[in-house]
């Protein structure tokens, strides 16, 4: 990684930066790489010579953060993910390379307009939602605050569904991301590793706890890199996606010989099928075996590709931790622990202690989740068959662990049963939350609330015996992103606001619009912004309320809870049709995960009643639903800019942060929402009065559950409530929905009924606040200029200095 290998040390010219320059590389690229001419390039030939001409700048960059990083031989970051929702590729990369006019202008002789040349960007969906979508947004914080990180993940071939609507249900299709190829990415094949499956483990003669595992089935794990460039800043990173496939041996060519042409193939399918598919949460029994494979793969694949690197500029294992620390983003990538003690003990002969210390120091763990059923366990005979070392190792880890719990609390036996971390009520299970406390320096939560319920419900046992372990870091998202690029009209207003858009990596730096929220012109204009957005975004009537619940579809979430108050909202509007209704647009949008079928029966039903109030003369003109199909992060981009009001109205205590809310806020939408997640910081700092705020807190709504809760009785007390379900389950809404109203009228799970009237009333806040123009526009104006802290450059900020002790590492701009 010598200087002398960089371009200047090879005397390689530069790219140039004017519009000339660019052009003419462009040219080159479309003649040379995509070998075509300018009369018979297609539209996704100049999109492909364009995305290769901005790469190419990108490269340059890269060469010079590599070079930097490795000479400065820092404590890396490595972020260890199953998901990763990226988002499009080519305007990101525009935004951060500076060359959005450039290819613009360049385009031109080619008869192309950019926005032509963008559509046919495709995003790379190889994640469900919030959780993939911060992996995203975190590795581009970490670029731009100059941190020196690698992001592991898994290419998956397909990424998540493609949905649509079939008779108002939700229809899924594969999502082939890249079958016209990526243009984004560099694969490494020289970096390919091979991970093992199955088999047994045999002694190590002379060794009581080394073993020698045989496995009985082996794969190659090949990577490919894209980039992560930071913005307003040199460093370029990286994030490394490793996509399976058979040994040259696993193709049979005398089978294919003999005319047996899928047994042939057989072996090299049975491992490309690892990396194949991305799995929706909340997924069936079926094919878990081949989702545990999925995480071992990425360990595996990850760990080798660490202790590789880290083996480049050092010699001494007890530098490890110190160079090395590993953020396993949920439970997903945990069997990386035992796969590290694995390697040090039985590959690279260090003892167990030695090993232990190391491994500890070198994990952190964020936990996701507060619902039970998402807190993720593999049956201990899965294990066995296909990872037979490291249930030995994880039974080793767990005899130590629970001599130190025992240690701490002597004759506890109630609580070193419930800490153990293999579960023995029925089925024996790996706890892997529990192993990846055990085997980390740090958990965090991602928001106060979150952190708080994790300390002292799911992990309070572990909280007792490590209180310090225990941290919050809440959640953040990319202001170049949900801002810049998904909002460029509201990004200029701010910027001339500001006089300038260091606001851009800056993010506190909105509070600065606050003296502007009443400015009339200023507020004019942010109106003008909003209403421009929503023609754009054409959903319905621009001067309407546009209403926007957008996420992935579950229970907890509610959707059921809005659609209760749009079915409400119906009946008033029939049994008063001239009154002073304030015009909405409600819009849906998100997935369900294919097997949720309670999920399912929502959509179904929002789109019922969508139509049914569409073909009501008295309704329409006031009221309407709009589900808008396949929602990504591209569509948000679309969508949430033009967002007057934000629904984060899961029952609290049920999510974790949320990061739309905080897109949505960023953006001027005003939320109305429970006290849950990073709803409750996002009201601290724009200000109650700020904020739409009903509903049971966590407190109250465990109480209810503990004290017998009686969906019913909501039902006999409430006739609005009443109204809403007998329609549906009278069939107002084309028969459809009687599943959802069971539901809700049997158990509930999620406390929709107790929420209903106090949800109903501030919705009635919500409107009376609308009617006021000014007051509404100061609050939208308010919202933007305090929610600076939901910038993942502050997130990242909090990890590195608590989490991590990572410090910058700056890239030399040349000349
Ligand atoms: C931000 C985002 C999410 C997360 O939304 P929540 O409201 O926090 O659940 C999910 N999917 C996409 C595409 C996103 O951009």
């Amino acid at each position: 990684m010598g200087r002398m290998d960089l371009r200047q040390g090879i005397g390689l010219r530069r790219l140039g930066s004017t519009a000339d320059d660019f052009q003419q590389d462009l040219l080159s690229s479309l003649y040379y790489r995509k070998g075509t001419t300018v009369e018979s390039a297609s539209a996704r030939d100049a999109y492909e010579a364009l995305a290769l001409t901005v790469r190419d700048r990108l490269a340059d960059r890269r060469a010079r953060t590599a070079a930097a990083q490795f000479a400065h031989n820092p404590r890396w970051v490595y972020y260890l993910s199953a998901e990763y929702l990226l988002g499009a590729q080519l305007e990101q990369n525009l935004l951060y390379s500076g060359t959005g006019d450039l290819a613009a202008q360049a385009l031109k002789p080619l008869g192309r307009s950019l926005e032509e040349i963008e559509d046919l960007d495709v995003e790379p969906g190889l994640g469900n939602g919030g959780l993939g979508r911060l992996a995203a947004c975190l590795i581009d914080s970490m670029a731009t605050r100059d941190i020196p990180a690698v992001g592991y993940g898994i290419r998956y071939d397909f990424g998540i569904f493609k949905q649509s609507l079939e008779d108002g249900g939700q229809a899924e299709r594969a999502d082939d991301w890249a079958f016209h190829g990526n243009p984004w990415e560099f694969p490494a094949p020289d970096d390919r590793q091979t991970v093992g499956f199955y088999g047994h483990t045999e002694p190590v003669p002379g060794s009581p706890v080394r073993k020698r595992w045989v496995p009985g089935e082996t794969v190659l794990g090949e990577p490919s890199h894209m980039l992560v460039p930071g913005y307003n800043t040199e460093t370029v990173n990286i994030v490394r996606l490793w996509r399976a496939r058979g040994s040259e041996a696993s193709f049979d060519l005398s089978r294919f010989s003999a005319g047996q042409y899928a047994e042939a193939v057989q072996e090299a399918v049975r491992a490309e099928n690892i990396s194949k598919v991305l799995y929706p949460d909340d997924s069936t029994e079926l094919g878990r075996e081949l989702r545990l494979k999925q995480q071992y793969f990425l360990c595996s694949c990850s760990l080798r590709d660490i202790i590789r690197r880290f083996r480049l500029r050092n010699e001494n294992w007890d530098d490890f931790a110190d160079k090395t620390i590993i953020q396993l983003n949920d439970t997903h990538p945990t069997v990386a622990i035992p796969e590290l003690m694995r390697l040090l003990v039985d590959e690279y002969e260090l003892d167990w202690d030695r090993a232990w210390s190391i491994t500890r120091r070198t994990f952190a763990y964020t936990c996701h989740t507060l619902l039970p059923e998402a807190l993720e366990t593999w049956p201990v005979h899965m294990f066995e068959r296909l990872l037979p070392r490291h249930l030995e190792i994880i039974y080793l880890i767990n005899m130590h662990f629970l001599r130190e719990v025992e240690a701490h609390f002597p004759g506890d036996a109630d609580r070193i049963r419930r800490m153990s971390i293999i579960g023995e009520n029925g089925e024996r299970r790996v706890r892997m939350a529990h192993l990846a406390v055990v085997g980390t320096e740090a958990v965090n939560g991602v928001a106060e609330l979150h952190s708080k319920l994790l300390r002292e419900t799911v992990l309070q046992d572990f909280a007792d015996l490590w209180p310090a372990k225990f941290q919050n870091v809440t959640n953040g998202i990319s202001p170049r992103r949900f801002i810049r690029l998904a909002n460029p009209r509201l990004s200029e207003v701010i910027s001339d606001g500001l006089g300038g858009d260091g606001w851009l990596n800056d993010l506190d730096r909105l509070a600065e619009l606050e003296s502007l929220a009443d400015d009339p012109a200023f507020r004019e204009r942010w109106r003008s912004v909003k209403r421009a957005n929503k023609v754009d975004l054409a959903a319905g009537d621009p001067d309407s309320l546009t209403d926007v619940m957008i996420k992935r579809f579950h229970e907890y979430k509610r959707q059921q809870l809005k659609l209760l108050h749009v079915i409400t909202m119906y009946h008033r509007i029939r049994e008063n049709p001239n009154g002073d209704w304030i015009p909405r647009t409600v819009l849906f949008a998100g997935k369900a995960a294919p097997a949720y079928h309670a999920a399912k029966h929502i959509i179904r039903l929002i789109n019922a009643v969508a139509a049914t109030i569409a073909a009501d003369p008295v309704v329409a003109p006031h009221l309407r639903v709009v589900f808008a199909e396949n929602y990504n992060v591209t569509l948000a981009e679309r969508i949430i800019p033009a967002a007057d009001l934000s629904e984060q109205i899961s029952l609290a205590g049920k999510e974790a942060s949320g990061t739309g809310n905080m897109k949505l806020a960023l953006n001027g939408a005003l939320t109305i929402g429970t006290l849950d997640g990073a709803n409750i910081e996002i009201r601290a700092h724009v200000g109650e009065e700020n904020f739409f705020l009903f509903g049971l807190d966590a407190f109250q709504a465990a109480e209810a559950r503990i004290n017998g809760y009686h969906p019913r009785e909501h039902y006999e007390r409430d006739a609005e409530l009443r109204a809403a379900l007998d329609a549906i389950n009278a069939g107002a809404f084309g028969g459809v929905g009687r599943e959802v109203a069971e539901s809700l009228l049997g158990w509930d799970e999620y406390l929709t009924l107790a929420d209903y009237r106090s949800y109903l009333d501030c919705q009635e806040e919500v409107e009376r606040a609308w009617r006021d123009r000014d007051r509404w526009t100061r609050m939208s104006i308010l919202n933007t200029a305090r929610c600076g802290f939901f910038s993942a450059d502050r997130t990242v900020a909090d990890y590195a200095a608590r989490i991590w002790r990572v410090a910058p590492v700056p890239v030399p701009r040349e000349d």
